[in-house]
């Protein structure tokens, strides 16, 4: 298995028409790059939660997600690479075919219990688990530990001032570890993949326990909800591929080039803004579309 490579994260200019004639510049950072399996901000979120177990001498790790779970993935990765049994309680029934990712999950030795969605909900631990070795990472990496090490993800950019943070948020555990390390001068600009989410706000400060820490979230471009897509997406998504040979993925990224991009062109930013993309991953989620979808 290959190891994490941090070395291969690098902040990529882009050169958009729209970027030039508006006056703004971007910047995307490749957090993509660091390993094929574990995309982008799943490393960073699981660190802390992979030294932790190993403090507390815990051989298993065990953590929750969907049959397209980022999360899942990661975390399987990271196990296998850092000697944990890995335990992924998986929401829905078994189903005849596995899907990519989790055939992926079973190649990396990951135990996969699945559960009804009912049951799923109340994320109890399927008696037939033995708990006793269990390390516990909440489902999606949501957790102070997950923000702290996602916070680390600032090292990257940290020297330069940029006028804006713009990335993609799920749980909004990212966000928080973004918000927590921004300077002073940069906005965080959270766009939310799932529809309405209200609750995103909340879940934020939550976690970083400062109200006044708030991101701005833009829940415009969830493209109908959490893994939904148009063609007016993927259009766009191979379009910026052309442009700048950046893949991006339909379900976090893709969503968040498209946002950025339509707000560009509606003067969201002021001209002279300098923009930081954070490219999270998340590639494999890719292999669910029909094949020729994506020109990369
Ligand atoms: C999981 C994921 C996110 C969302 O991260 P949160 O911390 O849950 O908000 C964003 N982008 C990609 C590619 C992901 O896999």
């Amino acid at each position: 298995m290959q190891e994490i490579d941090l070395k291969n994260i690098v902040t990529q200019k882009i050169n958009f028409p729209l970027l030039l004639e508006k006056n703004i510049e971007a910047n995307v950072l490749r957090l993509d790059t660091i390993h094929p399996e574990i995309s982008g901000n799943k490393w960073f979120k699981l660190r802390y939660h992979l030294e932790e177990a190993s403090e507390l001498g815990k051989k298993t790790i065990l953590t929750f997600g969907g049959a397209w779970s980022n999360h899942l993935l990661a975390t399987a990765a990271a196990c296998q690479l850092n000697g944990f049994k890995p335990i992924g309680i998986v929401r829905g029934e078994k189903p005849t075919v596995l899907s990519p990712v989790l055939s992926s999950l079973v190649k990396m030795g990951m135990e996969l219990v699945f559960t009804s969605r009912e049951e799923y909900r109340k994320k109890q631990i399927p008696e037939s688990v033995e708990k006793k070795d269990c390390y516990i990472i909440p489902e999606g990496g949501y957790s102070k530990k997950g923000m702290e090490g996602a916070a680390t993800i600032a090292g990257f950019y940290k020297n330069k001032n940029y006028s804006h943070i713009c990335l993609a948020a799920g749980t909004g555990t990212t966000a928080a570890g973004l918000l927590l390390s921004a300077l002073p001068g940069s906005r965080v600009l959270v766009f939310s993949v799932l529809k309405n989410n209200e609750d995103l706000v909340k879940n934020i400060s939550d976690l970083t326990g400062d109200r006044n820490l708030s991101p701005e979230i833009i829940h415009e471009y969830s493209f109908g909800g959490y893994a939904k897509y148009t063609t007016e997406l993927t259009r766009f998504m191979n379009r910026f591929y052309e442009q700048t040979l950046i893949p991006s993925d339909f379900v976090y990224t893709g969503k968040l080039f498209f946002g950025v991009m339509d707000l560009c062109r509606k003067d969201y930013f002021p001209a002279g803004s300098n923009l930081l993309i954070i490219h999270s991953g998340g590639l494999k989620g890719n292999e669910s579309l029909t094949k020729g979808t994506l020109i990369f």
